[in-house]
């Protein structure tokens, strides 16, 4: 029986046409008119101010911590429950992460427990929309307005999924998208920084052009370019926004079979889940979420493992994640110990991810389906 991966990097056609376009416009480096007709398409259908590919949804929280000026010593407050890249990109400044838990529905940062871990230190909230749903993001800018706070939403899995109909990453000062191969779309290795706040907009340009102002060279607003700001290269090749522009413009297609994909599991699993005791994804009302992933949260890790290998038996690939953070061994050098963060730790033991991929056929959601429904 062939193997079920749980996920697999596609392509949904132009993309080669599109970087020998970009290879026939003689125009490799970064920011040609394939990086050009990605930060439009970002831009005008997320009515952001701007948006700038990046070499990484790592490197776009990098560029939000230079461009907030942040210093060691500073605090800032992110889930417990989330990748690495979130929290690392801002501990490279020295800064000094305070992990926060989840909610125990949606599995974001969870707003009712935030107030109490703001101090005088305190400059960035880093809400993370799990499984491309949108964070309580009303109470988290009203807290972060009340303290003088900015907000970085890490959006690496909710483009184009929507909280009270307004587009994920367009609500904090600053917001990073995810263009790895496990995203809803992808040219390998990518991201891109999402620009609300205007006054960031000519700095960010800076700091992504290794601290030069060639972009303001560039369209004729200086007359030569030099070295004005700390920055570093976080651009991407115009060969990769040819592959990711491929996927970009028909984001409605792909967006859709990755609904059609999480129907499927909920629809199908549904009678088992109950009869067990297993709890899908909640997305509430006030979100449209991005159909980044489908999860179950099993009775106890025991249940969670076993399931695991149950499917590894017949070739399908689950996955679980996240470790928490502030029990890894870099947050329990910065103070974390067990308890902090209890609904973390415990999703985290409980959680598995089911297989999910743009090119999933229906033959193999049933047969993950079936699989799964075999399981007691
Ligand atoms: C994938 C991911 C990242 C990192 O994205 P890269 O583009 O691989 O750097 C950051 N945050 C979250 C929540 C992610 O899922």
């Amino acid at each position: 029986m062939s193997t079920i991966p749980f996920n697999q990097p596609f392509a949904v056609g132009k993309e080669f046409e599109y970087i020998r376009q970009a290879i026939k416009n003689v125009h490799t480096c970064g920011d040609g008119p394939f990086t050009k007709k990605c930060h439009t398409l970002l831009e005008q259908t997320l009515g952001v101010s701007k948006a700038l590919l990046t070499t990484s949804c790592t490197h776009a929280l990098e560029m939000t911590a230079l461009l907030l000026n942040l210093q060691p010593g500073d605090e800032v407050i992110f889930p417990s429950f989330t990748f690495v890249s979130t929290v690392n990109a801002f501990v490279l400044r020295g800064v000094y992460p305070v992990f926060c838990d989840i909610r125990p529905d949606t599995l974001n940062l969870d707003e009712n427990k935030l107030e109490q871990l703001i101090t005088p230190r305190t400059k960035v909230i880093v809400p993370v929309h799990y499984a491309g749903i949108g964070c309580e993001m009303d109470a988290i800018m009203e807290l972060a307005g009340k303290y003088g706070i900015a907000v970085v939403e890490d959006n690496a899995h909710g483009l184009f999924g929507k909280y009270k109909g307004k587009y994920l990453g367009t609500i904090g000062c600053l917001a990073t998208q995810s263009f790895h191969e496990t995203k809803n779309f992808n040219c390998g290795e990518g991201g891109a920084l999402l620009i609300n706040d205007p006054q960031y907009i000519e700095r960010a340009e800076v700091i992504r052009e290794k601290g030069t102002n060639r972009s303001r060279f560039y369209r004729g607003q200086v007359d030569k370019y030099t070295w004005v700001d700390v920055g570093s290269s976080y651009l991407p090749s115009d060969m990769l926004a040819a592959y990711l522009y491929a996927q970009l413009e028909v984001q409605e297609q792909i967006q859709a079979k990755r609904q059609e994909i999480w129907e499927y599991y909920h629809k199908n699993i549904q009678d088992w889940a109950e009869k067990h005791g297993i709890r899908f994804p909640i997305v509430p009302d006030h979100c449209e979420q991005a159909y980044h992933m489908f999860y179950l949260l099993m009775p106890s890790l025991e249940k969670r493992q076993a399931l695991i290998a149950h499917l590894k038996a017949q070739n399908i690939i689950s996955a679980f994640h996240y470790l928490p953070l502030h029990l890894s061994e870099m947050g329990q050098k910065f103070g974390g110990k067990e308890g902090d963060c209890p609904v973390t730790e415990d999703v985290s033991d409980r959680l598995v991810r089911l297989p999910f991929y743009n090119d999933l056929t229906e033959a193999d959601l049933a047969r993950v389906v079936a699989a799964i429904c075999e399981f007691d």
